[in-house]
């Protein structure tokens, strides 16, 4: 299978930073792949995937796309990438059709080609209705699918998305998982993204890379990394963020935020373990078979 991206000892620090953002990545793309990236806040996947795009240059390490590097070669990655930013950009008040039609067009289609190209994803993201309407007016979710519509706008042959479901309704966040594996499956495009709804994007991942404190720690299928925890359930517990409970001998929670923590446990281990757990103390416990997001509490350990 072709290798789309090849991306080989990466580094990067920020000016004044003591521990690099990106710590020794080495990894591939293959052609027609859908690669998702997961892990907690900070762990330096922006920083990775700005790199990737030519935005952030690299401290050291290398990059190549389709066999060229990216350094110094933007046209290159403008010619076959189509990026959506976590941070949404101005889309200069266009209508919606506009934007599309235009940037399909820039992107070399013939204006017959760019008109049909248009209309195409004003029906892929069910977007007809707002043609005309200034991108402005937009809610915030119909603008994310725009700007998701205009990254992909001239059927570019990768896609890099960062969070492409953040802030979206249910409804929508499955829109996008829906039609990231048609165009997958119908245009051969390959797709990276970044995500936080790992539960929904963990039917279309086909493999996963899990970064913590800037490194990469693991790649992998979905299902080959989720034996490291299929003997494990995840616990979480709820209590005042000011009168934490005391916890059995051996439990180390992960915190996801003050009051709230989680924790991998052995399913043999888990009804003596909740009969040790100060329940007094606690606002409510849920137990969960593991699923892909727990892989970040995983390799946290
Ligand atoms: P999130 O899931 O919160 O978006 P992330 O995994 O994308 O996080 P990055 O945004 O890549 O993480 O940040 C990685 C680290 O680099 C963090 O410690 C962050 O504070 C730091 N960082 C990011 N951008 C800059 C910058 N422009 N200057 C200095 N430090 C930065």
């Amino acid at each position: 299978m072709d290798v789309v991206y090849a991306i080989e000892n990466l580094t990067k620090f920020y000016p004044k930073q003591t521990s690099p953002a990106n710590k020794d990545i080495s990894f591939e793309i293959r052609q027609g792949e859908i690669f998702g990236f997961l892990g907690d806040n900070g762990a330096g996947k922006t920083t990775l995937v700005r790199q990737m795009v030519n935005l952030l240059r690299p401290t050291s390490g290398c990059i190549s796309l389709l066999g060229q590097p990216v350094a110094g070669n933007p046209q290159h990655v403008a010619n076959h990438v189509g990026y959506m930013p976590q941070i949404a950009h101005a889309l200069n008040n266009m209508a919606v059709g506009e934007a599309l039609y235009f940037t399909a067009h820039l992107r070399g289609m013939s204006r017959a080609d760019a008109r049909r190209e248009r209309d195409t994803l004003l029906e892929l993201w069910r977007m007809g209705p707002l043609r005309d309407k200034y991108s402005t007016r937009l809610s915030g979710g119909e603008r994310r699918l725009l700007r998701l519509a205009v990254a992909m706008a001239g059927q570019m042959p990768v896609l890099i998305l960062d969070e492409p479901t953040n802030e979206l309704a249910p409804q929508r966040r499955r829109l996008v998982w829906d039609v990231l594996s048609r165009i997958n499956r119908e245009r051969g495009t390959t797709i990276l993204f970044i995500t936080h709804d790992a539960i929904e994007a963990e039917k279309v991942i086909q493999r996963v890379g899990i970064m913590r404190d800037g490194e990469l720690v693991a790649v992998g299928r979905p299902g080959d990394l989720k034996q490291h925890i299929d003997q494990k359930l995840r616990l979480e517990l709820f209590f005042a963020p000011d009168a934490p409970p005391q916890l059995p001998a051996g439990l180390a929670p992960h915190e996801l935020q003050p009051g709230h923590w989680i924790a991998l446990i052995e399913r043999r281990e888990a009804s003596a373990l909740l009969e040790r757990l100060d329940l007094e103390r606690l606002d409510d416990f849920r137990l969960y078979s593991p699923t892909l997001e727990d892989l970040y509490v995983h390799y946290a350990a």
